[in-house]
């Protein structure tokens, strides 16, 4: 930020907004955070975060990057009921056709509410005097030219006419992913990003559930994957407060209905009947809420561009997701993390450009992940749908990793760690990683549920067996068996 004017104002207090409140305020002397909402006095919905009715997983690298920003507040999550699952034990998995080794665990995510993560953090960020919030208040445009951002007009929220400036030195978006900002930027001359979209037309469809008479369940979570192959899913997991969500999703032409029976008869349609018998045994606690309109967007603020100075977008507004990866409350942190360190290294001058392209780099892998996976779903639209030249090997290697994932403990790991951006996409092509990938058969699948998880001595015993059947394919001594355990159902 330059030095002329120290103080900054955020647009957009959820949790991309208010994150990189806490940063700035150790660069300016304050930074006020426009809010068009009211804020709940505790963990519960408010309408600027329409989804917040919604399952909202907190990735590992989005908690290690929370963790870095907030010390302590994965664990005051915990504290106040958020369930900590490890992957890939806790989860009854099935995705592209094959269910999961239910090995210890190498990852973990949390699956508190969205309000309750949002109360936390918003708790702790707005402790700091030097952060000032502004409810109720609607950022309408900016104030300054195509040179510089000199800051923002606002209204109170309702009121047609009153509006007021507020100055700032920088103004950083983060209304989300229905941002004005682009036609803010072209009323002061200046160009908007180039916006590129990849839209698999996903739909919602989630209610909040008491356990009823499940109560002799040996997994935290049930996770039926969607993908191009498989355009409806579903998503168990448990909340704080003894509650469950249950999600049901659909691609174009699969939406899921919001309707009582409508949505018990698609559960019963999703691959595996262990979802639909759940929810025959739970009890309903909310309505069925819907979700539509949730396209990957990318808005190219890192491109050259005549943009001024003094404006930076983060969170959604930059980059939006298809949600079923789990990322966008993660990237918020992870571009917190690179909004900080970009601003502390003494080594550049943190001009916008420079800033802008750190944040932009902290979107990269988490939309590497959902556009890649998005592209191939058929019906999909957008103007970014059409493969590069590297899509094609790429497609080849991470299909072979696909294969292996379920029942290749290494395999299965790395793509977790890979997913929950905890560790670079590198990570598949290390020599260890890489050698499952390309010499090892693809793991036998069984067709039903493992409905317990392994111990470690028998995810070892299974492991080992498998490592001796690769073995005896490559002509060395050693018999063939089969990998993994697979338990009855129940
Ligand atoms: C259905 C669904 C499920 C999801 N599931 C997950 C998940 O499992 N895990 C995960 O990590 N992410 C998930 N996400 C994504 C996650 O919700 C977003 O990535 C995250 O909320 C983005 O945070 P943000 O602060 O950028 O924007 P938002 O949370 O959308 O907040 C924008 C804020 O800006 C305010 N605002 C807007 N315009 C103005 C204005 N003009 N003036 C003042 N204030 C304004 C709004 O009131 C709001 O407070 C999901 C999203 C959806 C839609």
């Amino acid at each position: 930020m330059r030095s002329g004017s120290r103080h900054a104002v955020v647009i957009g207090g959820s949790i991309a907004g208010l994150l990189a409140a806490h940063v700035l305020k150790d660069h300016a002397d304050s930074v006020t955070v426009v809010e068009r909402d009211r804020y709940p006095d505790g963990p519960r919905h408010r309408a600027g975060v329409p989804q917040d009715r919604h399952a909202h997983i907190f990735l590992e690298g989005g908690v290690r990057a929370l963790e870095d920003l907030l010390p302590g507040l994965p664990d005051e999550l915990v504290e106040h009921g958020s369930p900590r699952l490890g992957m890939p034990a806790d989860f009854v998995q099935w995705q592209g056709g094959q269910w999961f080794r239910r090995t210890p665990a190498s990852t973990h995510v949390l699956t508190g509410s969205r309000p309750l993560t949002d109360w936390l953090v918003r708790r702790r960020v707005l402790a700091d005097a030097r952060v000032t919030v502004l409810e109720e208040t609607e950022v309408t445009g900016l104030t300054g030219d195509a040179a510089r951002v000199r800051g923002v007009r606002v209204r109170r929220r309702g009121a047609r006419q009153e509006t007021r400036t507020l100055d700032a030195g920088l103004v950083v978006d983060a209304s989300g992913r229905s941002t004005r900002a682009p036609a803010w930027l072209r009323a002061i001359g200046a160009e908007p990003p180039r916006e590129e979209t990849i839209d698999s037309g996903l739909a919602y469809a989630t209610r909040f559930w008491a356990a009823g008479t499940n109560t002799d369940l040996s997994f935290r979570a049930v996770y039926l994957a969607i993908d191009g192959r498989h355009p409806r899913g579903g998503l168990l997991l448990p909340v704080e407060g003894d509650r469950w969500i249950a999600l049901l999703s659909g691609f174009r032409g699969h939406e899921p209905p919001t309707d009582e029976q409508g949505y018990l008869d698609f559960a019963a349609t999703l691959p595996d009947p262990v979802m639909r018998e759940w929810l025959d045994r739970a009890e309903p606690l909310t309505a069925i809420h819907g979700f539509r309109g949730l396209a990957n967007v990318r808005r190219r603020y890192d491109r050259p561009g005549r943009r001024p100075a003094g404006f930076l977008a983060t969170g959604e507004a930059l980059c939006a997701f298809n949600p079923a990866y789990g990322q966008g409350m993660s990237v918020a942190a992870l571009c917190a993390v690179a909004l900080r360190d970009a601003l502390d290294d003494g080594r550049r001058t943190p001009t916008t450009r420079r800033v802008q392209r750190a944040l932009a780099d902290a979107t990269r892998q988490a939309w590497d992940i959902s556009s890649g996976a998005d592209r191939v779903v058929p019906g999909v639209t957008g103007n970014a749908v059409r493969p590069r030249v590297i899509d094609r090997p790429a497609a080849w290697y991470l299909n072979r990793v696909l294969e292996r994932l379920p029942r290749n403990p290494l395999v299965g790991d790395t793509f977790r760690k890979v997913g929950s951006l905890a560790a670079p996409a590198t990570a598949f092509f290390a020599p260890r990683v890489a050698r499952e990938v390309l010499f090892t058969p693809v793991p036998a699948s069984p067709s039903a549920p493992p409905l317990l998880p392994e111990s470690a001595e028998s995810a070892e015993s299974a492991e080992s067996a498998g490592r001796t059947r690769r073995a005896g394919r490559t002509g060395r001594a050693g018999k063939t068996g089969s990998a993994g355990s697979t338990e009855a159902r129940r």
